[in-house]
């Protein structure tokens, strides 16, 4: 049960609210989300509750959400986050591109790759400095040093950037030279991860497991929505199945169920998915064509000699015409692409 509070709610009215909840055992958590204030009540067998809660004077109104997802379930807001980044909204009626290497490994290569963003009119631009990668032997990324060489170069062309924090140790240089954290796939279930980006005011781009399902991703979810951060952003970026041509497969349902159940913004990310850069573009498209509010692509200047996931990045020249391809198609589905 969630008990939403009027805006105009007094403070002292507040207070009669919690004490009567605390004087029955009741136990809630009390989070501020966008503008609203929500009590989120653990479900209770009490049928009265909602009609006694209601009578309060702070109460706007009750929305009683059976999944276990409170906050992030559709029902408990109504209406669709939309999440402002610079001057780019995530969320709203556009599709928004975030594209870049999977990791950051030079100057030159950020330098041409910001070139071609700029020329391409896509504002956030993507890399990997803290890689997870599948063998410790791996290029495992540059580091606190590639961040901020990551955040000059963006700065320099007017980008914004997104980056994946894979330890809250880093979570203070995150905060200063990143513009979205990113949670990998695989700290999709890292809970003292999640509840330390509950605590901060940024951008958060939560990738799915491979193996999650809509529910354990929205699970996530909720714990840096409970935290009191509501600027969660959803992205499928492939689930594991027996086929194995592909690095994974994309659940391109996943945007349709995720829609259905969530009112966050639902992104894909075909270069993890597909795991060829063959498949990218088609891939990016078809996203568009089934309501996606955006895509994260690797791309890369020089692809066979790139440090990490060359096998899956589009030369830029590739990205350039993508850009356009999807200016076509959001004509059609009346969007468009930022
Ligand atoms: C990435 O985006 O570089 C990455 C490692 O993705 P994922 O966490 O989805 O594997
Ligand atoms: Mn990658």
């Amino acid at each position: 049960m969630i008990i939403h509070i009027k805006k105009t709610a007094l403070k002292s009215d507040i207070s009669l609210l919690r004490d009567y909840l605390n004087n029955h055992n009741i136990s809630f958590n009390e989070i501020k989300h966008l503008t609203e204030i929500l009590l989120v009540v653990e479900d209770q067998n009490n049928q009265s509750l909602p009609d006694r809660v209601g009578s309060f004077a702070c109460v706007s109104h009750i929305s009683m959400v059976q999944q276990p997802y409170k906050l992030a379930a559709k029902k408990t807001l109504n209406q669709q986050t939309i999440i402002q980044v610079g001057d780019v909204q995530i969320g709203a009626n556009n599709f928004v591109v975030m594209a870049g290497p999977c990791s950051v490994e030079n100057e030159a290569q950020l330098e041409i790759t910001a070139q071609t963003l700029v020329k391409a009119g896509i504002k956030i631009m993507r890399g990997g400095v803290f890689k997870p990668r599948t063998s410790p032997y791996s290029f495992q990324g540059l580091g606190l040093e590639g961040l901020k060489l990551f955040s000059k170069v963006a700065k320099k062309y007017g980008l914004l950037i997104v980056s994946e924090l894979t330890d809250s140790k880093y979570l203070n240089d995150f905060i200063k030279y990143v513009d979205i954290i990113q949670v990998g796939a695989r700290n999709m279930a890292n809970y003292e991860l999640l509840k330390v980006l509950g605590q901060i005011n940024k951008p958060i781009l939560l990738k799915r497991s491979p193996s999650a399902t809509y529910e354990e991703l929205l699970m996530s979810a909720e714990y840096i929505l409970a935290g009191g951060n509501s600027q969660v952003i959803l992205c499928e970026r492939g689930i594991k199945t027996f086929e194995n041509y592909t690095r994974n497969t994309l659940d391109i349902q996943a945007v349709l169920a995720l829609k259905e159940l969530t009112h966050l913004p639902v992104i894909i990310d075909p270069s993890h998915a597909a795991g060829r850069f063959t498949m990218v573009s088609p891939l990016t498209l078809a996203s568009l064509a089934v309501g996606a509010q955006g895509a994260i692509i690797e791309i890369h200047p020089d692809p066979a000699n790139a440090l990490s996931d060359g096998a899956q990045s589009i030369k830029l020249e590739r990205f350039v015409t993508l850009i356009d391809e999807l200016k076509t198609l959001s004509k059609v589905l009346n969007t468009h692409i930022t």
